[in-house]
């Protein structure tokens, strides 16, 4: 039998929580994982150097729509791929384009073939299809390839999540059918060769979509995983929706992911979901909150969010989290974060971009080692306690 591309381990298990092992050419993953968003060839504001030595990022995303479009699929591919032009050299996980196209909204039309819309960058017209995007993806040389999949908006009727849902399943094929083609072409630039249990190659992942549809998402999933992928998401969810329809999607889906392979569900989310998630089931995750968030000046903590913005925090000597042991918090004060953000300083977005990634990436720390010791229910219900504090502090004060 031909050596796989990745593999993955369940090394323990608390209910549908599940601590696991994923091993891809670029080193050993544990999981459940966060994985930071580098949607242009950068996580904004971290250098890379942070988020290995300090973070531990083991995986980060990239963004094949951005990356496309800008520099361009040759300018990447004549550095040699992803990882040699940015230099990261960890694992990388790259999307498929398609959620970035369908968060473009009217600008897009969708054919059988593929996609046609215009470039946020200059307006000009651009297609991208199942196989532009398993190219693409080859180029950037990527560990984890994301099938091209199309996505309805959350509140969809049926019958548009069934079109579309359907449509996905055929660029599935298509992607599967491409993805191989290239592989064995060698038109995969971040190529390693062979170690001791995987074969150097890219994995692909299938996306299950369906909308808000409980039945048609167990359709998708039946479809995806017919074709055969070597790990399974679930995408199309935080699109808008309620957060209740979410919730019922994933406690519906998560657990009937094949058991064998990694879950990833897409885009999702706050420090509770993501814990919440991983107790049905899901290994991986991907969110801009913890970068995104952090440049609007909100930190998250173990006892909430923190607003730097506020005026509570002129003269606030404590650090946004007093259980965080990253360098930001063993540093820099509320006072001197508010400040720096006040005055529009780079720094500020800088250290709180820094401290959220180090908040997510050591929730999931834990998360893996309550899962390991048995302690899962415990941590998960102490930590939503704690997430709660401030709310209650408020709650408190005002009564
Ligand atoms: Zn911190």
């Amino acid at each position: 039998m031909s050596k796989p591309p990745i593999t993955f381990e369940v090394l323990a298990k608390n209910g549908e929580a599940r601590a696991g092992m994923l091993t891809t050419r670029r080193g050993v993953i544990e999981t459940p994982v966060f994985m930071p968003v580098g949607t242009a060839g950068t996580v904004k504001g971290m250098r890379f150097e942070m988020l290995e030595d300090e973070l531990d990022a083991r995986i980060i995303l990239g963004n094949t729509y951005h990356l496309w479009l800008r520099p361009g699929v040759e300018v990447v591919r004549k550095c040699g791929g992803l990882h040699r032009f940015t230099g990261w050299e960890r694992a990388l996980l790259t999307d498929s384009g398609g959620f970035q196209i369908w968060s473009l909204g009217a600008l897009r039309k969708i054919t059988e073939e593929g996609t046609e819309f215009r470039s946020h960058l200059d307006g000009s017209l651009q297609f991208l299809s199942p196989e532009i995007s398993m190219e693409v993806q080859s180029a950037l040389g990527s560990e984890i390839v994301m099938a091209f999949d199309e996505c309805a908006a959350g509140d969809a009727p049926p019958e548009i999540s069934r079109t579309s849902m359907e449509l996905t399943a055929r660029w599935a094929s298509r992607s599967r059918a491409r993805f191989d083609s290239l592989q064995a072409e060698g038109r995969d630039e971040g190529r390693l060769g062979e170690t001791e249990a995987i074969s150097g190659a890219q994995a692909l992942f299938g996306i299950v979509q369906g909308g808000a549809h409980l039945d048609l998402r167990r359709e998708s999933l039946r479809r995806t995983a017919e074709i055969g992928f070597d790990g399974y998401a679930i995408g199309g969810l935080s699109v808008g929706e309620e957060k209740d329809v979410m919730w019922r999607v994933v406690s519906d889906l998560a657990a009937e992911l094949p058991a064998e392979q990694p879950r990833y569900l897409m885009g999702v989310g706050t420090p509770e979901d993501l814990v919440e998630a991983v107790a049905l089931g899901i290994d991986m995750f991907d969110c801009v909150l913890p970068t995104r968030n952090g440049r609007t000046g909100q930190a998250f903590t173990s006892r909430g969010k923190v607003n730097v913005k506020n005026a509570q925090w002129a003269s606030d000597t404590r650090p946004l989290d007093d259980s965080c042991a990253c360098s930001v918090c063993q540093r820099y004060s509320r006072a001197y974060l508010r400040h720096l953000h006040v005055s529009g300083e780079m720094l500020a977005s800088i250290l709180l971009t820094h401290h959220n990634l180090a908040f997510f990436l050591d929730t999931m720390r834990r998360v893996r080692q309550s899962i390991r010791s048995g302690d899962f229910t415990k941590f998960r219900r102490e930590f939503t306690e704690g997430l709660n504090a401030y709310e209650q502090d408020k709650a408190l004060s005002s009564t």
